[in-house]
């Protein structure tokens, strides 16, 4: 949908300006705009702020706004030829990232319950000998494709490859790591293939008699969790955190078929000409054992430093509520939750965290979960394993102590 404004109709009177809740709509000289030709003198201009939410179309008395419709792509007529679940199987520098792993576990539950196969898409250069892991963490194929164009991720070779293969084979459902990498080509394949995309599920399942993937993710700002399907295109494609599932226990020794497929890399508008390997964050919340939280209730940033010496004590890594984030008592490598990471550790130790849903969504997973919070009513005390109902700065500096007189 597009708010379209036709120009001839246009007083430029502003009306509209004080009916659009996003600050979207501009009123401008036509001489300035380079548009002098007509009675009126001003013309009202719309920006990418527009939601497209059609509050102004009413307003207008010159009948000069418009929401348009963008065609819908047809259903897919026949959704049975559609068959298989695949898994994007992200790798970089020619390691294949864990996230992949954990896709193919959930995956291999889903298949099963839909009785179809399991696939790996793997895309990369002299890579083939890679696919044998696919194969111990659950795939039953692995399409691979070999080009030295693909060793690197770059969007749009990787988004013609992949799009191909789709039109190609037909898997009714398609999952990638939400990933800085999947999040950018997954959205463009699901696009040029006209299908749905359900981006940073949280949660995964099957309805067997539809045949539809079950795409649970928060939604409304996190204040609902919304289950959502895609009944009338193929394939199904949802994203999903590193994190989210557990990476499964490979089977050694088990083994499938590799499809080989040629790429058809076309000449690229952007062109990679170094890639610069991210610097090392000490802030390695995702792989952490043992992650020691601090939010609102540590009061100034300067209390971070119990939160700290806890997490000396244990070996682990400092996480953060956002609010504590946007506070600025701590850097957003920290966060946790929905606009965060999402993190499953070991243990996970919460001080002074309410407990929002957009901060559970994110640590929800953690095996062993431990709230430290004054009110003995905070909403993080339900999903917790074991509660302290007291000032965080009494009770961390007790467990520091008491870690230290083991
Ligand atoms: C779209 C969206 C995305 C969001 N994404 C995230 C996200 O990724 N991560 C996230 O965390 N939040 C996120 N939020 C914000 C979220 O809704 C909450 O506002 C936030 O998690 C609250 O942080 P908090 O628990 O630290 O603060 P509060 O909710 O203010 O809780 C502070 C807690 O500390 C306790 N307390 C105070 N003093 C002490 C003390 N001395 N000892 C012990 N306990 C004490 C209080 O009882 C209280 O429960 C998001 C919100 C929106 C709308």
């Amino acid at each position: 949908m597009a708010l379209k404004i036709t120009e001839e109709k246009c007083a430029g009177c502003g009306l509209c300006i004080q009916a659009c809740p996003f600050g979207a709509l501009v009123v401008e000289s036509r001489e300035k705009l380079n548009k002098p030709h007509s009675k009126f003198k001003k013309l009202v201009t719309v920006s990418a702020a527009c939601t497209v939410c059609g509050a102004c179309v009413s307003t207008c008395k010159f009948d000069a706004l418009k929401v348009e419709e963008e065609q819908r792509a047809k259903p897919v007529a026949n959704l049975g030829d559609y068959k298989g679940l695949w898994v994007f199987a992200e790798q970089r520098g020619g390691v294949i990232q864990d996230v992949a792993y954990e896709l193919l576990g959930k995956g291999r539950e889903l298949a099963d319950e839909l009785g179809v196969e399991l696939s790996a898409v793997l895309m990369g250069h002299q890579m083939k000998d890679k696919a044998s892991a696919l194969f111990e963490h659950g795939a039953d194929k692995v399409y691979y494709v070999d080009d030295p164009g693909l060793a690197e991720y770059n969007t749009e070779p990787y988004t013609d490859v992949f799009s191909d293969l789709i039109n190609k084979y037909k898997p009714e459902a398609v999952l990638a790591g939400a990933t800085s990498i999947g999040r950018a080509f997954v959205a463009r394949v699901a696009v040029r293939i006209k299908t749905g995309l359900t981006a940073d599920c949280t949660e995964l399942g099957v309805d067997t008699d539809k045949r539809l993937l079950l795409q649970t993710r928060p939604a409304f700002g996190g204040n609902i969790m919304a289950t959502i399907i895609c009944p009338d295109y193929r394939p199904q494609m949802a994203t999903v955190r590193h994190k989210v599932f557990k990476k499964p226990v490979p089977h050694q020794g088990r083994t499938g078929q590799v499809i080989e497929e040629k790429a058809v890399i076309k000449d690229c508008r952007a062109k990679v000409l170094e890639v610069l390997h991210e610097m090392q964050n000490q802030v390695n919340l995702t792989e952490a054992d043992i992650i020691v939280s601090g939010g609102r209730g540590l009061g100034k940033p300067e209390n971070f430093k119990v939160i700290e010496e806890l997490a000396n004590e244990l070996n682990a890594a400092v996480g953060a509520s956002r609010a504590a984030v946007d506070a600025g008592w701590i850097s957003s490598y920290h966060q946790v939750g929905q606009t965060g990471k999402t993190v499953r550790p070991k243990i996970y130790i919460a001080c002074g965290i309410s407990g929002a849903i957009q901060h559970l969504v994110g640590m929800n997973s953690s095996d062993t979960i431990v709230a430290i919070n004054k009110d003995p009513d905070a909403p993080i005390f339900k999903i917790a394993d074991y509660g302290i109902v007291g000032d965080l700065f009494e009770v961390v500096p007790a467990m520091v102590k008491a870690i230290r007189n083991r």
